[in-house]
C-alpha cells in the first residue's frame, strides 16, 4: 500500500497517532477531525497515501464517498444537525493542508454561517459561464 512517513495521515493510519476512530474496511478510515469546524466535523481518507483527486484511483474516491456517505447518516441521526456539507479540498489554492486524499463531513447548525464555505446564490454571467464551460468540456476528451 501506498504511503508516506512524513504524512499525518499515514501516521494515523498506521496507528502511530491516536485518533477517535468511527469506522474502518479495507480501504478507508473515519476520524473525528482534531480542529473541528462545527460539531461533529469528522473525516473520510484513503488509507493508501493518495495526494489528492487528480491522483487517486476512481474506486478509491467512491470508497472515500461511501465511508462519507456512512458517517453523515450516523452523524444525523446522532446529532440532528440542521444540514450536512461533505468538502473535499485540492491543493493549497483550495485551502488543503494535509496532501492526503480525504473528505470533510461537516454538520452544520442554523446561524454558524461563520464556516464561510457557502458562496451564496449570486446570478453568473452566462458568457463567463459559457466560457469556463467551454474549455472545461474541450479537456474531457
Ligand atoms: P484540509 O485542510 O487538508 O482540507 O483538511 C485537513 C484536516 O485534517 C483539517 O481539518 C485538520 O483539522 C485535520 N487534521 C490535521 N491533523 C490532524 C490530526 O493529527 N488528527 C486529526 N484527527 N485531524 C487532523
Ligand atoms: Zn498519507
Amino acid at each position: 500500500m501506498r504511503t508516506d512517513t512524513d504524512c499525518i495521515f499515514c501516521k494515523i493510519v498506521a496507528g502511530e497517532i491516536p485518533c477517535f476512530k468511527l469506522y474502518e474496511d479495507e480501504h478507508t478510515l473515519a476520524f473525528m477531525d482534531i480542529n473541528p469546524a462545527s460539531t461533529g466535523h469528522a473525516l473520510a481518507i484513503a488509507k493508501a497515501h493518495w495526494e489528492n483527486i487528480h491522483e487517486i484511483p476512481v474506486e478509491l474516491a467512491c470508497a472515500c464517498i461511501a465511508t462519507a456517505q456512512r458517517i453523515a447518516g450516523a452523524a444525523q441521526t446522532a446529532l440532528s444537525p440542521d444540514g450536512i456539507n461533505l468538502l473535499q479540498a485540492n491543493g493549497p489554492g483550495a485551502g488543503q493542508s494535509v496532501q492526503h486524499f480525504h473528505v470533510h463531513i461537516m454538520p452544520r447548525y442554523a446561524g454558524d454561517e461563520h464556516l464561510k464555505i457557502n458562496w451564496g446564490l449570486n446570478p453568473g454571467d452566462t458568457d463567463e459561464i459559457k466560457a469556463a464551460y467551454g474549455k472545461i468540456a474541450g479537456c474531457l476528451g
